[in-house]
């Protein structure tokens, strides 16, 4: 498995589990350096058990070396990044060249599997690329991940739906054994043609990303006319043609997926002469959420200048210490920029963030260090720990009680009760 980031080493480490012996390949040493010592450079949830278990059972190791791990494998993925180019598409710089070096290194038949997330005829690149290289046989396979950050072990090992794209039976034999575990429980493993693969992926997100938006509008909506959002929540989402996923208001999706996919899908799109319309609006919806909060505290306090800001949750969701376009970004840079001063806490973002803002932000050491002295408190990632706070402490730490919550972890009524101005989402 070539990249060991949040799909790459989950899917190495559950193939592991599943009995296979699995390389897993990366170009950053000390990454690699880490991982061989036990330590996982991420944060996500059951993903240190699962590779200690099989590190010492041997089954999973880790190199630096991609031409020896291509040597002694059957089966290759290609789980890479594939960041947003500057026009908007996936940069697919990284897969090529991992391609091209697996090429090099081939010492036999080979089954080269893309699990990044591509656009539509990278396949096609990936076989020219290889084929330009050597002599040796290979097949090449599409196999998009759809595993969420927070809960990616579960989604890999019991997915929804595994979709192969793959055009030989050799590697679709390859594949479906590979997968066959994974799908006891009845999941379907959908084999299709390399471009139908391909193409089942960004829209998928795209999906998502439009429910998010939509559902933002809503609750946009909401504020203006004295509805609860939660409760046209539920009434929409328990219409089975609607669902219940991915219906909540918050303040717009970020990661490492969604925003750039979403400009991916628009993209190739556009390459094709067509405009896709629909995600122009999607965008221009989340880009306006993401102002959410610091829009409601401009209107309370009509100016931040001096004002102190404890900030609940930095990563993009919770149970992932990924802040790869997370709302909490333009948040704060939008409160400094308004010269609020900022104490953020998160449980397991704190590395991370502190690489991004270094000095400029206050770091607290838990969540009532954020809020001591403060003037109000932003809620921006929902964690279990901000669920159930102590009330009180929060009302006694603080300069005046004042909570801006954009994940409505609270109801309005026993916020009030409890001696705080609480602004949601949604609600009125
Ligand atoms: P990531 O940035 O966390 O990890 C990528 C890894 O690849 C890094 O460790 C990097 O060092 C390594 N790498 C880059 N170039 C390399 C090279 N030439 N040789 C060896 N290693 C190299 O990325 P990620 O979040 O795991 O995403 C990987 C792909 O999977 C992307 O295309 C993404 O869109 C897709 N995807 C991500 C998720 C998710 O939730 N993160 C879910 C589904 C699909």
């Amino acid at each position: 498995v070539v990249g060991t980031g949040y799909v790459g080493l989950v899917a190495g480490a559950c193939f592991a589990e599943s009995g296979n012996d699995v390389v897993c390949v990366d170009n950053n040493p000390t990454k690699v350096r880490l991982l061989r010592r036990g330590k996982i450079p991420i944060y996500e949830p059951g993903l240190e058990e699962l590779v200690r278990r099989n590190r010492t059972e041997q089954r999973l190791t880790f190199t630096t070396t991609l031409a020896k791990a291509v040597r002694d494998s059957a089966v290759i993925f290609i789980a890479v990044g594939t960041p947003q180019g500057e026009d908007g598409s996936a940069d697919l710089k990284h897969v090529l060249d991992v391609a091209r070096e697996i090429a090099r290194a081939m010492n036999g038949y080979k089954v080269i599997v893309d699990k990044s997330t591509v656009p539509v005829g990278t396949s096609e690149k990936v076989r020219e690329v290889i084929r330009r290289e050597t002599t040796h046989p290979f097949s090449v396979v599409s196999n998009p991940e759809f595993l969420k950050q927070g809960a990616a072990i579960e989604d890999f090992m019991k997915p929804d739906r595994v979709v192969i794209g793959a055009e030989d039976p050799r590697a679709q034999a390859l594949m479906l054994e590979l997968y066959e575990p994974f799908t006891r429980t009845g999941a379907p493993i959908m084999m299709m043609d390399c471009a139908s693969a391909e193409l089942a992926k960004h829209p998928a997100n795209a999906m998502l990303a439009t429910r998010i938006s939509f559902m933002n509008e809503v609750a946009n909506v909401c504020e203006l006319v004295g509805a609860d959002v939660h409760h046209v929540r539920k009434a929409i989402g328990s219409d089975k043609r609607n669902g219940n996923s991915f219906l909540f208001r918050g303040l717009g999706y970020g990661g490492s997926c969604f925003p750039k996919d979403v400009q991916a899908m628009k993209r190739f799109a556009a390459d094709r002469e067509y405009e896709f319309k629909i995600l122009d609006a999607v965008e221009s919806v989340n880009k306006l959420q993401k102002t959410k909060l610091d829009g409601q505290m401009k209107k309370h306090f009509g100016s931040l200048k001096g004002k102190t800001i404890g900030v609940w949750g930095l990563a993009f969701k919770p149970r992932t210490d990924d802040m790869r376009e997370a709302p909490s970004i333009p948040l704060i840079e939008a409160l400094l920029s308004a010269g609020a001063s900022v104490q953020a806490f998160d449980p397991e973002a704190m590395r991370i963030a502190k690489g991004i803002f270094g000095s400029r932000i206050t770091f607290a050491t838990n969540g009532y260090d954020a809020v001591k002295g403060a003037d109000a408190l932003a809620i921006v990632t929902e964690w279990n720990e901000f669920r159930r706070p102590d009330f009180g402490r929060i009302r006694s730490l603080m300069r005046s009680p004042v909570i801006f919550d954009g994940r409505n972890l609270f109801a309005p009524a026993q916020m009030k009760q409890n001696g705080f101005t609480y602004y949601s989402i949604g609600r009125s």
